[in-house]
């Protein structure tokens, strides 16, 4: 080998990759070290969420790791959210104005395993799979893996996911502040097969929901014309995945809550009694780093709740902001690392917090008459004002603001569109604040 300054990286989940090809092109030699077996090798269960939305922030970051070509044939565009409703009716929320102003919905092995194969052409990254980290002996530079297996390393950088170990490991270095929140509500994923002519059995070019109060469905389309749901619901209580187990209990809430989906979900009850229910939490985490030697990125550090189809998009912006500190700061470890917590630390808590928003807006309020008004009203300014008003939903997805200018935006303008919705100022004077508060968006 080289005398190229080898990183170590844990887990080879959908940031790790990203961040090691960053790392590679800058001319470092990496080693992952990734709890599981290779997927590519051995068969196994997709974990979380089979599918996944990808916008802006996402995007950029496979298009600067030169991988989103290989990518973009296998997406499908969504353009809005199909609501539907209890008697069955549906329309489409767009999520933009613009052509381009869509999400795409993405198998989460099939980019895992082409980001696996992307790093591993590059020659400086070896993934060494079934390495399960434990503990890191700081003071001996060595990473403690199952078994009591040790190895040596310069430096680490963690994207083992919700539960990450270095965070831990950090975290008992430095008296970080740290809150892991528990929604109180689980998932659990349904599906939806192709049709005997192996066509979509919905409209693939959309996100479909079932909005009903105190929880929801949703389903996104795949490659091969199924679509997979993801039920979201209360983890207890009278109408909950701890109440809800025997056919009948399962057939009644589909047939009472979602009727129409009951004819598109062939194996409901074998999949409702089979399929895990995944728990959700929100991970706030004020520091992300210990000196210039480990540092947290992706759900490590900001573990969020899927409503706004963020983790992922966020967990790749975190491999673009520290590819720039590397340019700026060359290789004063240091400082690149105490730069990425201390700027982008908040950016995890506002995407955090947006996420939390998100789900009462998905599940609640997207029938809501003041809602729809207030969705008209954004598309209406956002043509008007186009440099400065930019929907909140628009900022996330198909911008790459930081996600702590997108909230303090979003909640200007939300200010603004309630004061002319309730009558308290004149259109006159709406815009007048829009020019005045809203700066130019870069
Ligand atoms: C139901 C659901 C739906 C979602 N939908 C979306 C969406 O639509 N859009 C979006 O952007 N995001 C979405 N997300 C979020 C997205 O899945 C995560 O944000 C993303 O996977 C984070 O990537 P990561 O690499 O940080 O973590 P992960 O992908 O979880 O990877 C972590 C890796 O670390 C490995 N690992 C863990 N512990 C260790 C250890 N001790 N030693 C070694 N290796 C270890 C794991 O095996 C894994 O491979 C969704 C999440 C859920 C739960």
């Amino acid at each position: 080998m080289s005398d190229r300054e080898h990183i170590s990286l844990i887990g080879a989940g959908l940031a790790g990759p990203v961040m090691a090809k960053y790392l590679s092109d800058h001319g470092y030699i990496i080693d992952i070290y990734e709890r599981r077996p290779d997927m590519r090798v051995v068969k196994q269960s997709a974990g979380r969420s089979i599918n996944l939305a990808l916008s802006a922030r996402g995007i950029e970051a496979l298009k600067n790791i030169g991988i989103f070509g290989e990518i973009q044939p296998s997406l499908l565009p969504m353009k809005g959210r199909m609501i539907h409703d209890m008697d069955g009716k549906t329309h489409l929320q767009p999520y933009g104005q613009k052509e381009d102003e869509v999400i795409y919905s993405v198998s989460r092995a099939f980019l895992n395993k082409n980001l696996m194969d992307l790093v591993e052409s590059t020659g400086n990254v070896k993934i060494h799979f079934d390495h399960s980290l434990e503990n890191i002996d700081i003071n001996n530079s060595e990473l403690i893996f199952k078994n009591n297996k040790k190895i040596s390393f310069n430096r680490v950088m963690g994207s083992d996911g919700s539960s990450s170990c270095m965070r831990k490991c950090i975290n008992e270095r430095s008296s970080i502040n740290f809150r892991k929140k528990p929604l109180g509500h689980g998932y659990k994923e349904l599906s939806i097969p192709a049709t005997k002519n192996g066509d979509f059995k919905i409209d693939p070019e959309a996100l479909h929901i079932w909005p009903r109060g105190e929880f929801m469905l949703i389903a996104l389309p795949n490659m091969d014309r199924s679509f997979t749901c993801t039920l979201f619901f209360p983890m207890d209580g009278e109408t909950s995945f701890s109440s809800i187990s025997s056919s009948d209990q399962i057939n009644d809430l589909f047939n009472s809550y979602f009727p129409d989906t009951v004819d598109l979900i062939p194996g409901l009850v074998d999949e409702y009694q089979q399929n895990p229910v995944g728990s959700l939490a929100t991970v706030y985490c004020d520091k992300w780093n210990y000196k210039d030697k480990l540092v947290i990125f992706g759900d490590a550090a900001h573990a969020i709740v899927p409503f706004f189809g963020q983790g992922m998009n966020a967990s790749f912006q975190d491999c673009t902001v520290m590819d720039v500190l590397i340019g700026q700061f060359n290789s004063d470890w240091e400082m690149i690392f105490s730069q990425f917590s201390k700027t982008h630390v908040p950016n995890g808590h506002a995407i955090a917090n947006m996420a939390l928003e998100n789900y009462i807006e998905m599940r609640d309020s997207v029938n809501d008459p003041t809602y729809k008004s207030r969705r008209e009203l954004e598309f209406r300014l956002e043509n008007d004002f186009q440099d400065q008003f930019i929907p909140r939903y628009s900022m996330v997805s198909f911008h790459t603001i930081p996600y702590t200018e997108v909230y303090k935006r979003g909640l200007a303008q939300l200010k603004m569109m309630d004061d002319y919705l309730s009558g308290d100022i004149t259109k006159f004077e709406l815009h007048e604040n829009i020019l005045k508060q809203l700066t130019p968006i870069p």
